[in-house]
Formats: structure tokens, sequence, C-alpha cells
């Protein structure tokens, strides 16, 4: 018997794994064995790590078909060997049609990057958005609201980190060989579920600046209800 309420509930994990596990190999008998040979996943979703934002069940997709790299404020840094090795592994081994970037709504480590309290090293990794908040102020604080302030710089987020990854040598190098690739910005609702285009899709690198410039110059927020 578990002792205490947090075994309890660790073991209502596996509980649960063991129902998913079951309900979806009576959907889809065989599901797991195939997936144990191989996965082909066409998209990589690169996220943010917030606990509202799960990657595979917002877009219905099943285990196997989205690869995933999730981290606080959904950042490609070109430093980040991290978030590059996954974007790498994604485009030369798996070769996803697709990378999106999903940024969110109300998103906490956008929100902190606007307020000058020291969070310690998570200053550090907000640094760039920070950065972004001043280059883009005028069009920030042109809202009306502080939750808006945030939201707008939550969708410049996302379409500058679009044009990171259109700046890694992975995605370079793919394009000129000649692979279908585009990258993808979007945003998601989290007060609605619904994720939103920004319009940044790109999949060669002659349009990439014209894109993102467009993109940055068009109206903010205009998914959302003012
Ligand atoms: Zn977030």
């Amino acid at each position: 018997m578990p002792e205490t309420e947090e075994q309890a509930f660790l073991e209502g994990l596996f509980d649960n794994n063991r129902a998913w596990a079951k309900r979806i190999e009576e959907q889809n008998p065989g599901f797991f064995d195939r997936l144990a040979r191989q996965q082909a996943p066409r998209v990589l979703w690169i996220g943010c790590s917030d606990s509202r934002v799960p990657a595979n069940e917002i877009i219905g997709m099943l285990p196997g078909e989205v690869f995933v790299h999730r981290n606080v404020a959904n950042q490609v840094m070109l430093v980040d060997f991290n978030c590059l090795a996954v974007l790498q592994y994604a485009v030369e081994a798996l070769r996803v049609r697709h990378v999106i970037v999903c940024g969110h709504y109300g998103c906490g480590g956008v929100k902190a990057s606007l307020k000058n309290h020291e969070l310690g090293l998570l200053d550090n990794w907000l640094h760039d958005i920070a950065a972004l908040g001043r280059r883009y102020e005028e069009m920030i604080v042109a809202q009306p609201h502080k939750a808006q302030q945030v939201d707008a710089l939550c969708e410049i987020n996302v379409i500058e980190q679009v044009r990171n990854v259109c700046e890694t040598s992975i995605v370079r190098q793919a394009w000129r060989r000649g692979q279908e690739l585009s990258i993808h910005g979007w945003i998601y609702g989290i007060q609605d579920g619904l994720l939103h285009d920004l319009h940044v899709s790109v999949s060669e690198v002659k349009v990439v600046e014209k894109t993102l410039a467009d993109a940055i110059a068009a109206p903010r927020l205009k998914n959302k209800e003012r």
C-alpha cells in the first residue's frame, strides 16, 4: 500500500500509463511493435516547456509523429548544443519536412524578461528575449495592457526564433543540397487551446529576410481578441 499521498500519485502515473498503452494497442494493433522498429516523424516541434502546451496533444499526433525540443520560452540559440543537436538529428537523420517553432501567449519566460526582477540563472537564459523587448519596445508599449504587451513580445520572440533556425548551418546546408524543409512560426492560446499561424513559413533562403520583416511589421495580436 502507498505510504504517502505522493507515492500514491506516482503509482497512479504507472496505472495511467498501462491504461494508455492498452488503449492505443486496442485501437491500433501492433502499434508499439511497429514503432519499436523505426521512427519517421515529419515534424520537429520547438516549443516552450510550459506544462500547458504539450506538443503531441495539441496537434493530435501519436508517438512517432513529432520530434520534440522544448525549453523555457521556445528559444533557438546558436550556442545551445542541446537544441542544435536535436535540430541536426531531426533534419539530417530523420529528414523531417517541417520545423515548427511554437510559442504561446502569456509565456512566463517572456513575461519575466520584461521585468527588472533578478531571477539568477534564468536571467542569462532570458537575456536574448529581454534584448528583443528593448529592440521592439515601441511596438510592445503600443499595446494598452500589460498582458497584451507580454503577448506582443511572445509573437515577436517566435518570429525571431524562426530567424535563428534559418540561420543555423544545419538548415542552410539542407537547403543548399535541395532538401525539402520548411520552417514555421506558430503561437498557441492557452485560454482557448487554439493554434495560430504567424505567417513566417519559409522553405528557401532567399525569402527569409522579406518574410520575417513582413511578419514583424504586421499588426500584433491580430489573432487575439482585443
Ligand atoms: Zn512559455
